[in-house]
């Protein structure tokens, strides 16, 4: 898709939710295998390049983090543009971000054309709850994602629980897409 870059699959995924689920610390996990405890506002910061390989072929994908326009609710609908992935966010121990995702999707699939989107639902900070607990929110997880014809997960940036597996899928989906 870009000069220098001809034939390189690149597919564009983009991650949504609101402020404070994660977002960032899952990208940065995946791309840079850090985790950092203290928060900090992403600022600026566009998308993060992965190389994969798939099929014997060489294939990227852009992982585009929202530089902090998440806090307004209002997203450039450039970001959402061509997106082949859908990430839709949300803190495990915090059911209202799972509430807010479908409003997410619905503003990210507004600027894409139909049926041209793999959907992901991601819960994220599994660390932070006992079996138990989690196992409570995720069977609202599943409805949700039923609902929104998206694929569920869940995963903790902190120890790494779930990235890389919840990343190679999400590579395969984009792939398909492309
Ligand atoms: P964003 O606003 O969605 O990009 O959220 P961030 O990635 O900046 O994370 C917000 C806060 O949650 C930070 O203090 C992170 O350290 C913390 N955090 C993110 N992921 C995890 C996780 O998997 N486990 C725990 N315990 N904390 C996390
Ligand atoms: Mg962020």
């Amino acid at each position: 898709r870009h000069a220098g870059n001809f034939g390189l699959k690149m597919s564009k995924v983009v991650m949504v939710g609101d402020l404070y689920v994660g977002k960032t610390s899952l990208i940065n996990r995946f791309c840079k295998n850090v985790f950092d405890r203290d928060y900090k506002a992403t600022i600026g910061v566009d998308f993060e390049i992965e190389r994969f390989e798939i099929l014997g072929m060489p294939f990227n994908l852009q992982i585009w983090d929202t530089a902090g326009q998440e806090k307004f609710k209002c997203i450039a609908s450039a970001y959402y543009r061509g997106a082949q992935v859908i990430i839709t966010a949300f803190d495990l121990g915090d059911i209202q971000t799972m509430e807010h995702t479908k409003r997410w999707l619905q503003d990210a699939l507004k600027e894409n054309e139909p049926d041209t989107c793999s959907v992901f639902l991601v819960g994220t900070k599994k660390d932070t709850l006992s079996e138990a607990e989690c196992e409570r929110t995720e069977r609202d997880a599943l409805k949700f994602a039923v609902e929104m014809k998206a694929e569920y997960w869940s995963v903790s940036a902190k120890t790494g629980e779930n990235v890389k597996d919840f990343f190679f899928r999400v590579a395969a989906l984009a792939f398909e897409q492309s």
